[in-house]
């Protein structure tokens, strides 16, 4: 048994990550240190791990290495829409590790998400379940029909509640005309009946941001939180005078809802991001809402989206802390994930903030120039480099 237990403490690492810079903001963690990895888990956080102690040894010197990023509104499921994209390639190129899909499948499409997206990635993958079944015949009362399909909406979510996070909603005038809000309340009455957490999308009013937040409760998730648009958290709109938080958003964040970026085609806004920073209101979360429409502008991927908070402002930690512990307390699903702890799950990204001219765009394609971004130079998921293929 001796010479069993020696052996095993023999047993070379798979990969070691060495003379990083390791940065876990969820757990105030800054320090050169080395990472070693085995069987799909954090093995080893120490300085000065000999080389010859793993089979791929990494060089690091120059990289941050950080949690996996986790991104918290994704498109990543062929289901309801249309305007998914495949999370593995993206991931490869951005450090990212954890996607959650913002609504793309509902009740009757969340087996085919499971076997088609979660079962079939290397990345990880979660969602949140659209709540409308859908509908084509005009004369349907609408509301009732969305009612009728509640409890299977449900039932699923629970059914599937190891990837499934919650119910996703549309609120806005420009999301199922003047429908929306009575869906969000119908979203409320399912949250509540089946113990879900909700994700509501904000874009155009009315209703207006205090009347949704009433209706939101703590864990529930507002995505799209600087915009730019009337119904969003902050007055100023396109306008480049600093505006300030609307009546109901501070209040709302200190009942526990949770504010999240979900840049996509066209819902971020540097303005709008700027007042509520200004304001002193920073998002929770920092995600992509990433899909084919802004896959290749503006939003390219999670750096990027993280590259435009550093240019307003934010410091190098708190948009990693928004990227990788504040997101992945929202899944909630896997112990360790969005850390870098020893026993915990070995995803991991490397990082490098690269010095050159850039241009960032936002939704709104106002455009910015920046001499420094962040990029991905190697993502590690479940322990195995994940590479483009
Ligand atoms: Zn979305």
């Amino acid at each position: 048994m001796q010479s069993l237990s020696g052996q095993r403490s023999q047993r070379r690492y798979d990969i070691l990550i060495r003379n990083g810079e390791v940065c876990d903001p969820g757990r105030n963690f800054r320090q050169q240190a080395d990472v070693a990895v085995l069987d799909g888990k954090i093995a080893a956080i120490e300085q000065n791990i000999p080389a010859d102690r793993a089979l791929d040894v990494i060089d690091a010197k120059g990289l941050y290495v950080t949690p996996g990023l986790v991104d918290l509104h994704t498109h990543c499921f062929y289901g309801a829409g249309g305007v998914s994209i495949e999370a593995d390639p993206i991931s490869a190129r951005s450090g990212t590790t954890t996607w959650v899909d913002a609504g793309s499948f509902a009740y009757d499409q969340v087996t085919g998400f499971r076997r088609f997206a979660v079962d079939t990635s290397r990345t990880r993958i979660f969602g949140y379940m659209h709540l409308y079944p859908p509908l084509s015949n005009p004369d349907v009362d609408v509301v009732k029909y969305v009612r009728s399909g509640v409890r299977r909406t449900g039932e699923a979510a629970i059914a599937n509640r190891d990837i499934v996070l919650g119910i996703k909603v549309f609120v806005g005038s420009n999301m199922n005309g003047r429908y929306s809000y009575d869906f969000l309340k119908i979203a409320r009455e399912l949250g509540d009946e089946f113990k879900l957490p909700l994700m509501a999308h904000i874009s155009l009013a009315p209703p207006e941001i205090h009347q949704v937040l009433e209706l939101l409760r703590a864990g529930d998730v507002v995505t799209h939180c600087n915009n730019g648009h009337t119904l969003g958290i902050v007055d100023s709109g396109y306008s480049p005078k600093l505006g300030q938080l609307k009546p109901g958003v501070a209040e709302a964040r200190a009942r526990g809802i949770l504010f999240d970026v979900g840049h996509g085609a066209g819902s971020f806004n540097f303005n709008a991001a700027r007042t509520a920073i200004h304001a002193g209101f920073l998002p929770d979360c920092i995600s992509t809402d990433l899909h084919s429409a802004c896959v290749n502008g503006p939003t390219y991927d999670l750096p990027t989206t993280m590259t435009k908070y550093l240019y307003l402002g934010l410091s190098f930690d708190d948009v990693l802390l928004r990227t990788t512990a504040n997101p992945a307390k929202v899944v909630g699903r896997l112990p360790g994930m969005g850390s870098l702890t020893v026993g915990g799950p070995a995803d991991v990204a490397l990082l490098e903030m690269q010095r050159g001219d850039f241009r960032l765009v936002d939704s709104q394609r106002n455009v910015v120039q920046v001499n420094e971004k962040v990029v991905s130079r190697l993502t590690i998921c479940r322990g195995k480099r994940l590479t483009a293929v």
